[in-house]
């Protein structure tokens, strides 16, 4: 990225130079041409008049067209262009440039700025000069007594010049600062500029006349095109805001959703698309630890990011909060869309520079596909959100839609309706996965995984629900039926019966009732208390909350054990070991699977087992998926594994018959190599 900025750099300095001296060449020929360059007697009190006016127009603060985080496009030229037209084309460009270096200067603005304007001030004015002197008018319009036609086309043709130049040298200079597409540029802001610009520089002949007639007509004069230019300027401006987000200038919400509704829409059910939803990690404590303003130049650095990237028919919207949304129409095939989509991801967490300071913030992004992932632009937005949604929750930053997801029609909202009605119901039931100890193959504990079947939209993985019910009240519910249910298929295997493992939600734990209610679980069912075990994710462990914590001691004193699931995964690791008084560590899979290539992932699972030790809690490792793991992990000292290798999740009925046939010696030589399940491919 600081490569990058370095690039374009030096493409604006090329630019600004070539520039410079394009408009050394133009004065001089303005200068050779020799019209009228000191103003005549006559003119000296318009030229004085326009000038003053001139410095007043640039001096406003009429921030709109932006080249970083301000730059102006202003009602001076329409008094610059009076003053050429009064016969004083030189007045006009020194006026204008010192202008212009005064207020850049007074806003230290760099050398590169300040030689910018100038130049574009020569270029744009000599232009429009030359022009009217190829139509003939050479010593301005004033004391004509009649306009003629070859003059008044002159004259349009010149301002229409002034514009049209400084528009392309605006946005040539803009687009090589910032990186984007002039497309994106002309959406942004200029068609703006150009229809106020354009209305008041029309205005310029208008302001000659007056000031021939009588020079006290020209402050009336003035009032007015100031009213005109600033309600024209306000009325294109609301336009403008009713469909851009202010801060990032990108599509607002609305605009967005038209537009992805023109481009995938029931009429039109066959028309391929792109869409992504993406969301700014930790953008929360971002704003909570620097403050507001640095998160809403993070929002903006990551809206140009974004604009710079996309490819140009290419759609780019602000959601809100820290949630954006692409449109790419006319994707056709789905892994060409997935690399596209890495190649984004992996630009876009790049650090943004923050004045000079680098700052990082990765993103979760959701892919849905049109058609495949849904037909209208609600279902569409559905299944990209529940993506992005999955992407946060297994923290793998891209998730592509299952098909499932484009049913949803009403999104996550949907889908937590539909799960309020399955609580109770035998849609929601576990799965049970063995956990088995290294040293000798024999089950140690069988962990319960919750299972979705919707009647319509088939199994839902609980990564892809769970979530969102922790924000919500239904998490209450849907644990207590868990516990209920596994508590009671655990207790049937009678004898055989192993320690049950079940995952419990940061939220159930603030919650009053929670432990009340596994205590007379465990009592209604007649269930060991030893032989219960709850995990707990690491990352949504609050160690300083009084009620969890309250929680978990009246469980452990009723004999329950507590497990930290995930570990390594969360931001306080070593607190919670401090803190939490936990039996036993999972170590998350991301350190278990890649052991075998990574030196680093093997210090740090040997270290977390050493430290773990030293604690008093013994140790799981997640995810193992062959045998040759599972022989690593045994001499790194871990105690109990649990994985592919040694067996899937599976139903009541076959975990019975699986804890029947198990072999400690076949489980410690398990079948390699084994199935490897791929997530969400
Ligand atoms: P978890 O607690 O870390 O559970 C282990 C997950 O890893 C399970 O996914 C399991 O099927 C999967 N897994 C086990 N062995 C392997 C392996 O060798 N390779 C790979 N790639 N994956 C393996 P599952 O069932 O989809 O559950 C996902 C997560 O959903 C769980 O992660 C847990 O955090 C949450 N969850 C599941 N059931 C419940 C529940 O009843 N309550 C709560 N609060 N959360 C639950
Ligand atoms: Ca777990
Ligand atoms: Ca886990």
């Amino acid at each position: 990225m600081i490569d990058e900025q370095r690039q374009r750099r030096r493409r604006v300095i090329l630019f600004v130079s070539a520039l410079a001296m394009l408009a050394a060449c133009l004065l001089s020929v303005v200068v050779r041409t020799g019209s009228n360059l000191v103003p005549n007697h006559g003119q000296w009190l318009p030229v004085i008049l326009f000038s003053v006016l001139l410095f007043l127009g640039e001096t406003q603060p009429k921030l709109w067209m932006r080249w970083g985080d301000e730059g102006e496009v202003t009602p001076g030229w329409a008094f610059a262009f009076a003053l050429v037209l009064v016969g004083a084309p030189l007045g006009a460009v020194i006026v204008m440039a010192l202008t212009n270096a005064y207020i850049d200067t007074r806003h230290r603005k760099g050398v590169l700025k300040i030689l910018f304007n100038v130049s574009q001030v020569a270029v744009s004015l000599s232009v429009s000069v030359l022009i009217l002197n190829a139509f003939g008018v050479h010593e301005g319009i004033l004391g004509l007594q009649e306009l003629p036609l070859s003059y008044a086309i002159g004259i349009v043709l010149a301002g229409t010049a002034m514009l049209i130049n400084n528009g392309i040298q605006l946005s040539i200079v803009v687009c090589l600062h910032m990186g984007i597409s002039p497309k994106t540029l002309f959406r942004r802001s200029y068609a703006l500029s150009i229809a106020a610009d354009g209305a008041l520089l029309a205005l310029a002949p208008v302001f000659v006349i007056a000031i021939e007639y009588s020079s006290l007509m020209l402050p009336l004069l003035a009032i007015t095109s100031f009213l005109v230019y600033h309600s024209a300027r306000n009325a294109l401006r609301s336009e403008h805001a009713a469909n851009h987000d202010p801060l990032t200038m990108l599509l607002n919400r609305r605009a967005f959703d038209e537009q992805l509704a023109k481009e995938v829409d029931e009429s039109n059910p066959d028309r391929q698309a792109l869409l992504l939803i993406m969301d700014l990690d930790r953008f929360k404590d971002i704003n909570d630890r620097l403050g507001h303003p640095v998160g809403d130049r993070l929002l903006r650095s990551f809206a140009e990011r974004l604009e710079r990237i996309l490819p140009p028919p290419a759609i780019a919207s602000r959601l809100g909060g820290d949630e954006f949304a692409v449109l790419l129409p006319g994707v056709q095939s789905r892994p060409e869309a997935i690399q596209l989509v890495r190649r984004w991801h992996a630009a876009l967490c790049e650090p943004h520079d923050l004045s000079g300071f680098p700052l990082s913030s990765a993103v979760s992004i959701g892919v849905a596909l049109a058609p495949e992932h849904g037909r209208s632009s609600t279902a569409l937005m559905a299944a990209a959100d529940i993506a992005m949604y999955r992407a946060k929750q297994l923290q793998s930053y891209v998730e592509v839609a299952s098909t499932a997801d484009g049913v949803h029609d009403v999104g996550r909202v949907g889908l937590l309706s539909d799960l309020r009605e399955a609580i109770g119901t035998d849609q929601l039931f576990a799965h049970y996965q063995p956990l088995v100890r290294l040293a000798d193959g024999t089950i140690e504990s069988v962990e319960a995984l919750i299972r979705w079947r919707h009647p319509v939209h088939g199994d839902i993985p609980p990564n892809d629900f769970i979530g969102m019910t922790e924000h919500t009240d239904l998490i209450g519910p849907l644990t207590e039926a868990m516990f209920r249910n596994s508590l009671r298929d655990i207790m049937s295997l009678g004898d055989q019966c192993p320690r049950l493992c079940l995952n419990v939600a940061a939220r159930n734990l603030v919650d009053r009732q929670f432990a009340p209610m596994v205590v007379s679980v465990m009592r209604t069912i007649g269930f060991p208390p030893e032989k219960l075990e709850i995990e707990i994710i690491e990352r949504d462990i609050v160690t300083n909350s009084e009620r969890s914590m309250m929680a978990l001691t009246t469980l452990r004193q009723h004999g329950v054990r507590v497990a930290i699931d995930d570990f390594g995964t969360g931001y306080s690791s070593f607190l919670t070991l401090r803190d939490l008084h936990a039996d036993r560590l999972k170590i998350d899979q991301q350190f278990t699977s890649n052991i075998m290539n990574s030196s680093a992932d093997e210090l740090i699972v040997r270290k977390l087992v050493e430290i773990a030790h030293a604690l008093g809690l013994d140790v799981v490792a997640e995810g193992v998926e062959s045998y040759e793991v599972w022989e690593r992990l045994a001499q790194l000292g871990c105690d109990v594994v649990q994985g592919y290798a040694i067996a899937r999740p599976m139903p009541l009925a076959e975990l019975r018959a699986w804890i029947a046939t198990h072999s400690p010696e076949a489980a410690k030589r398990p079948v390699t190599p084994p199935r490897l399940e791929v997530l969400a491919s």
